[in-house]
């Protein structure tokens, strides 16, 4: 399973410590390991996924400390925003006019 996603390596580039892979919406998330491992010493036969990340969020080594921020992409922005109700949407809305006119300012 793990080979046939792009792995995704912890901050010092040393280990692996999930896989990139797209939803069936096509949204890119991260799926966190429990276990990062070293794809140089190390191959794993299984992982053990815990999480699967779509927003911003630091994931952090637990082989070497590291930490590295998985991005969310604008194709997740947009599936979130989907998935809003109407009060959330019209309260999201008031906040980008407002990050808007500071933006101007
Ligand atoms: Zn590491």
């Amino acid at each position: 399973m793990a080979q046939r996603n792009r792995f995704w390596r912890c901050g010092s580039g040393r280990h692996v410590v999930g896989q990139v892979q797209r939803s069936i919406h096509r949204v890119p998330q991260l799926a966190v390991y429990r276990h990062a491992f070293d794809p140089e010493a190390d191959d794993p036969a299984e992982v053990d996924i815990v999480h699967v990340l779509i927003g911003r969020s630091p994931v952090k080594c637990d082989l070497c400390g590291s930490v590295r921020l998985w991005d969310i992409s604008v194709d997740g922005m947009v599936y979130l925003f989907q998935h809003l109700n109407e009060a959330q949407v019209l309260e999201f809305s008031q906040k980008l006019q407002a990050i808007s006119v500071e933006m101007e300012e």
